[in-house]
């Protein structure tokens, strides 16, 4: 299993509440966030957006693009604005402006300089235009700053907060992005609370008072987080457990300090009948019981003891890999 924090996160979106993971831009700082995965998380999982991306990259998760931010590179705000701006000063007011030329003097100034009493003089040599044939009309940008004109304009990303013109290349982009269960992942995460259901039953029916994703607070106040914690605080008889597709070492470590700062006894529940080969010897060393779930949700106390998985192979991926496997 994943972390109980990303457990939740997966039940939530499989309930429907949320059925997808929508971001947000924090308007001061830029930020993208997931605002439903930080709420569902635990504050020791990592980064919503971190572990969103690697669940989406292995199929448990899929992404659909939603649009595109662009953040000032300079106070960092969101919701940059696009201007025209003077490629000669960088200013924005510039406007669009009808421009005369008069081919006889050369003379180019906007169209209403031309113009006196509905009819058109040069305002350079003053000559009385009975037509436009010796004119020449144009549009042009004009800066009111600097007076420059320019045939294109510069194109610029303006910031609301602090007023900045930036290239747009010089802004940092963001693609924002919606996170839903697949099915893939929706038939792995069924099966992982299957599991984690017929190890709270065997709890119950040992009549320990059960609950799921308990955090247990250690004497150094640093919370750890189990999947199933059950307790019969008369006999002094706890008991944490943890459900993995294919326990490691390293989840194996983790339930052992959980177990410990509760001063409780470890179950470790493989869903696909098998646990890594130092996984397996971790789990005896720390006397930690291991039982293998089938799909009914029944528990067995024989499992397969494998090699361990090549290095650098990702949870999510042995999860994915463990659920096609199965179809
Ligand atoms: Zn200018
Ligand atoms: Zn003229
Ligand atoms: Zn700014």
């Amino acid at each position: 299993m994943v972390s109980p924090g990303t457990l939740s996160l997966l039940t939530a979106l499989d309930d429907g509440s949320p059925a997808e993971l929508e971001p947000t831009v924090d308007p001061d700082t830029g930020a993208v966030g997931y605002p439903d995965a930080e709420r569902l998380l635990n504050p020791t999982d990592d980064p919503p957006f971190e572990l969103l991306e690697s669940l989406a990259e292995r199929g448990v998760l899929e992404k659909s693009f939603e649009e595109k931010v662009y953040i000032c590179p300079d106070c960092d705000a969101e919701g940059l604005q696009y201007t025209t701006a003077c490629p000669d000063c960088g200013s924005a007011y510039t406007v669009e402006t009808d421009l005369f030329e008069h081919l006889d003097c050369g003379c180019v100034e906007p169209q209403t300089a031309f113009e006196a009493d509905g009819n058109y003089v040069c305002p350079n040599c003053e000559e009385h235009l009975d037509s436009l044939a010796r004119i020449e009309q144009g549009r042009l940008h004009t800066c009111r700053d600097c007076g420059e004109w320019a045939e294109s304009p510069a194109h610029r990303l303006a910031c609301r907060a602090c007023g900045e013109l930036h290239a747009p290349l010089e802004a940092i982009e963001r693609a924002l992005c919606r996170y839903a269960l697949t099915d893939t992942g929706g038939q792995w995460l069924r099966t992982q609370l299957t599991a984690r259901d017929a190890l709270v039953a065997a709890l119950d029916d040992r009549d320990l008072s059960v609950s799921v994703d308990r955090a247990l607070t250690d004497d150094g106040g640093t919370a750890h987080h189990v999947h199933v914690y059950g307790e019969d605080p008369l006999f002094d008889n706890q008991t944490v457990g943890a459900i993995h597709e294919r326990p490691t070492a390293e989840n194996v470590a983790t339930l052992r300090e959980a177990a410990d700062a509760a001063g409780a006894r470890a179950v470790l529940v493989t869903t696909t009948g098998s646990v890594g080969e130092r996984a397996a010897a971790v789990a005896e060393s720390a006397d930690i019981t291991v039982l293998r779930a089938d799909s009914a949700g029944d528990l067995h106390r024989e499992y397969e003891v494998t090699e361990d998985p090549r290095s650098g192979m990702g949870i999510v991926q042995r999860i994915t890999s463990a659920v096609s496997q199965k179809s």
